[in-house]
């Protein structure tokens, strides 16, 4: 794999021995997290594995990386003063000027100075005497926090596929989330790239544009939407600026995190002309959310979910001109189970000389060779191989850590049939741990910005609220832990998300419990559920002085 990115770091300072609260994790959530705390004048820190903030935008540098939710609604609310002065270039900004946001937002409320960077959390055990946790880094530090929060991130924990010969390949390789800093110059290169989730769709484009040769291996095939990403006009900027407090409120009431109106009808009760002319305007408008909430029954009637299916499925066939490809780029899981893409270009990739996509549903890889894959039918050879092969999703970074609760029992044991949690937040046997957007919460399945900023204030609160009581513990009970448990199973069972192989469910790592992890209720339901308890003295959990 290439060389690890390498930033320029302040010089090392030492690591307190005790503080409120410890945070992992320098990303959003922990950033944010960092703020809070310190406003409430408690004394935090912040470990990062990486050697600077932003997260998921500082390790996923691939060409053509970008968000998929508009920037004036992918960022940060908490700050008024932040909002007015930030000013956003683009609708869907790429992964640099994403990056170049969260240093501002570091720089403006000096945040560095309680991050460790490059230092990686690897342990951390809850002392039942002391009511603390003990909390270990890979430098053989420790500090001791009345508080834990892993803010560490449901996308963090980068995957390499099960392939023999992996380590074989005498080329470079690189993953889409270990990107090197300096990026790649694939001019003249062969390259065959494996992995088309939102990485590879992607990076496709704007790899095929430098590369000699560009080799697409498909296991599945996604459905993706064009972004029509643009500048940002000065008066839409204006207008949004005028409007924020409602917009924000607006986010936090909707599903997805993303206010669009709530659909009522459903798809198959108007007429094909009607359906088609509403999946245009979802197609044009550059908008995953349009596409997804067009009609009530989307994401709960098969046959409704069909004909969006179809719909997709004549726009492919339309762009791409091979019709073997364009079949093959045709996905049959029913649509946005998987999470869907937005893409530049992506289909029309397909029509340039120089690509080529092999379905690995028919030609399986066997395994990648000295030169390069080769498939049961074929062998490749490429001067460089992209891995867009993903993450263990939402637990990998929680279950990466040493996490041991009460009784020493570790985090990645109590979830070995799938991850249990009360509201996504915490977990029973595991006093004063919070996650920031953990499973069994909303998370990945809405705009993750509005997410996090709602479990750091609820987890903030929490906090809060335990030192104006004089208490010392808060624990969800095992009660109340299962009937979430059960609630989350429910909510995603009426659903259609079950009926994919997806990275929700786990499916994508070998032996991983098959259990679909966030919650499919809704934000703004979710974040009703929360208050409400709250206001109940932290229903469902054990408080302790
Ligand atoms: P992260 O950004 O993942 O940050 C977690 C940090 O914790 C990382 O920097 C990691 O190094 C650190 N860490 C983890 N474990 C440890 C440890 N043990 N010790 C020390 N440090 C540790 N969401 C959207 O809503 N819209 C989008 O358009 C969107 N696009 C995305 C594009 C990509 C390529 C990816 C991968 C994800 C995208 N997401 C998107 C999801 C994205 O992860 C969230 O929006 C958000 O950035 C998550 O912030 P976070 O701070 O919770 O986690
Ligand atoms: P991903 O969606 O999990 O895609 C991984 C791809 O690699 C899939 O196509 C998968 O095929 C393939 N793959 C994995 N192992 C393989 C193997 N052994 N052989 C062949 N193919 C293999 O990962 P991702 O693309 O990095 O995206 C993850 C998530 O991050 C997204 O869903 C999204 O939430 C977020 N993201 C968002 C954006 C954005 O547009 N803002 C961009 C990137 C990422 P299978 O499907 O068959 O497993």
């Amino acid at each position: 794999m290439s060389a690890p990115p390498s930033d320029s770091q302040p010089a090392s300072r030492a690591v307190p021995s005790s503080v409120d609260v410890v945070v992992v994790g320098a990303g959003f959530s922990g950033m944010y997290l960092l703020h809070k705390l310190r406003e409430m004048n408690l004394s935090a820190v912040a470990f990062e594995a990486g050697t600077d903030v932003g997260g998921t935008w500082y390790w996923n540098r691939y060409p053509g990386a970008r968000v998929d939710v508009e920037s004036l609604a992918y960022s940060y609310s908490f700050s008024e003063d932040l909002e007015q002065e930030y000013e956003w270039q683009e609708r869907y900004p790429t992964q640099p000027e994403i990056l170049r946001y969260a240093r501002h937002v570091a720089d403006r409320f000096d945040l560095r100075r309680d991050i460790f960077f490059r230092t990686r959390v690897n342990a951390a055990a809850y002392d039942e005497q002391g009511r603390t946790w003990r909390v270990r880094t890979e430098h053989g530090d420790a500090v001791t926090a009345r508080f834990l929060v892993m803010a560490t991130g449901c996308l963090s924990a980068s995957k390499l596929p099960e392939i023999p010969g992996l380590d074989r390949f005498a080329g470079a390789t690189y993953h889409t989330a270990h990107w090197p800093h300096e990026g790649v110059d694939f001019t003249g290169l062969r390259v065959g790239i494996i992995g088309t989730g939102s990485s590879g769709v992607q990076s496709i484009p704007v790899i095929a544009e430098q590369a000699a040769q560009l080799t697409v291996f498909q296991r599945t095939p996604a459905y993706s939407l064009p972004a029509r990403n643009r500048r940002l006009r000065p008066d839409e900027i204006a207008a949004m600026k005028a409007n924020y407090r409602t917009f924000r409120q607006a986010q936090k009431e909707s599903g997805f995190g993303v206010p669009t109106p709530i659909p009522t009808k459903s798809a198959l009760e108007v007429s094909d002309e009607e359906r088609d002319a509403t999946f245009e305007r979802a197609w044009e408008s550059g908008s995953l959310v349009n596409l997804l909430t067009a009609y009530a029954d989307l994401s709960i009637d098969q046959a409704a979910n069909d004909t969006a299916k179809r719909f997709i499925h004549r726009k492919i066939h339309q762009i791409v001109e091979d019709p073997r490809t364009a079949a093959d780029l045709c996905p049959e899981y029913p649509v946005g189970t998987k999470r869907p893409c937005l893409d530049t270009g992506y289909y029309e990739t397909y029509n340039r000389e120089n690509v080529h996509l092999v379905n690995l549903r028919r030609t399986p890889i066997v395994e990648i060779t000295e030169r390069g894959i080769r498939t049961s039918d074929q062998a490749y050879e490429f001067d460089v191989i992209v891995y867009a092969t993903g993450f263990d999703a939402m637990t990998g970074a929680l279950t990466s850590v040493d996490i041991r609760g009460r009784g020493g029992a570790p985090l990645d044991e109590a979830w070995s049939a799938g991850p249990r949690t009360y509201l996504g937040i915490s977990s029973a046997g595991y006093p004063n741990l919070f996650m920031i957007t953990g499973p069994g919460s909303p998370s990945v399945l809405s705009n993750m910005v509005v997410s996090i900023e709602q479990h750091v204030d609820w987890v903030t609160d929490a906090i809060a609220y335990l030192d104006h009581q004089g208490l010392t513990t808060i624990e969800p009970t095992q009660e109340a832990e299962d009937a979430w448990v059960d609630h989350v199973n429910l909510i995603a069972d009426a659903t259609l998300y079950p009926k994919a192989n997806s990275w929700y469910m786990g499916a994508n790592v070998p032996g991983k419990p098959q259990v679909f992890m966030p919650y499919a209720g809704g934000v703004g339901e979710y974040r009703k559920t929360c208050d409400e308890i709250a206001a109940q003295g932290y229903k469902g959990f054990a408080l302790s002085v």
